[in-house]
């Protein structure tokens, strides 16, 4: 093992460069000794030499050229854009990469989504869009209040994420139903699977939640069946936007199967000027903002993670690259 680490990304210089300085400070703390280069930093060797990679969304071109790695430590949650680059590199899914893939797992993150999620369906549950329209128009009228114990709260995705948004909606009074891949046995919260599971979520809840990653399986899931199963339901979609189809969306919310959406990711950001959801009067929208990886959080969880690994050679939990998370 080489205590050389690389750091490959695509984003701007200067972010590179403040992650490279805010890692070295984290394995500093834990008296962890490592040498972290940017990938253009690194001499034709040096990349032969490194076993390890920090990633953020990473250029696989540039991975494919540290032929000796063992794994790559991603600093996001969500590494579907990397797995997409991958299969779009090899012309179909991939099956397995040279190295395993381990994703951020920070309970700071899962805190932040929680909250976000916590203020957009009180957001909902308190009528927010319809006052805001109300006051617009300069219309005085009080609509009857229901309390959250008469609500229920639908979330797709019983993860780190989810999980900890299901406990927080609990805990705020709402009733809450989770849907997951395997079904779970999980206190207080009415878990399902499967296809009928998830209709039952969609016809029994008042909000939905989207808190999956993107995968072949999900790409498209919140499509038009899916939204005839809803009646006047509030969604808000925090996971990814590959999840959700635009235009059927655009639809549900004209019929009424949706009451409001509010949207913090879509199928291509920035979302186009041009785009419809702008101006839609029943859509909120926010700019990937829910969950924003806190640099320094993560870079303690990444360093420990690699701490770990030079003292024991455990590799944290990786990422089922067939299944896509
Ligand atoms: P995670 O721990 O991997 O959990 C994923 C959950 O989705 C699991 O419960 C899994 O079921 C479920 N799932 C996956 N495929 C499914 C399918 N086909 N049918 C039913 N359930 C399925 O992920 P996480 O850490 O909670 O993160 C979730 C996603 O949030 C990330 O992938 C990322 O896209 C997104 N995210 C967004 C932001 C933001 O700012 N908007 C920030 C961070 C992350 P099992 O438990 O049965 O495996």
């Amino acid at each position: 093992m080489s205590n050389l680490i690389a750091f490959v990304g695509r984003c701007k210089q200067a972010e590179k460069e403040h992650w490279q300085d805010v890692l070295h400070k984290a394995f500093a703390q834990i008296d962890c000794s490592v040498e972290i280069k940017l990938f253009s930093q690194l001499s034709d060797k040096e990349k032969q030499q490194c076993d390890i990679a920090i990633v953020a969304n990473p250029d696989v071109e540039e991975l494919a050229q540290l032929a000796n790695l063992t794994w790559v430590h991603s600093v996001w949650a969500g590494v579907d854009a990397m797995l997409q680059a991958l299969s779009s590199k090899q012309q179909k899914p991939i099956t397995k990469t040279h190295y395993d893939i381990v994703r951020l797992v920070d309970p700071f993150l899962a805190q932040t989504m929680s909250e976000a999620v916590l203020a957009w369906t009180l957001y909902l549950h308190r009528n927010m869009p319809l006052y805001q329209q109300q006051q617009n128009q300069q219309i005085w009228l009080q609509h009857s209040y229901q309390a959250p114990q008469e609500k229920t709260i639908g979330i797709l995705g019983l993860g780190k994420l989810g999980l900890k948004s299901a406990e927080r909606l609990h805990q705020n009074g709402f009733n809450v139903i989770g849907w997951s891949r395997q079904l779970k046995v999980i206190d207080n919260i009415q878990t399902v699977a499967g296809e009928e599971g998830l209709a039952f979520l969609l016809a029994n809840s008042d909000i939905v939640i989207n808190l999956l990653p993107l995968t072949s399986d999900t790409k498209g899931l919140l499509n038009k069946e899916r939204f005839a199963l809803c009646d006047q339901v509030g969604l808000m979609n925090f996971g990814r936007g590959g999840t959700q189809v635009e235009k059927d969306l655009l639809e549900a919310l004209d019929k009424g199967q949706l009451s409001h959406a509010v949207l913090d990711v879509f199928e291509v950001e920035p979302l186009a000027a041009t785009h419809p959801f702008w101006e839609h009067e029943k859509i909120t929208l926010l700019p990937h903002i829910s969950a924003p990886t806190s640099m320094q959080s993560a870079s303690n969880i990444v360093a420990e993670n690699i701490k770990r690994y030079f003292n024991t050679g455990i590799i944290p939990p990786v990422v089922d690259q067939t299944q896509g998370y």
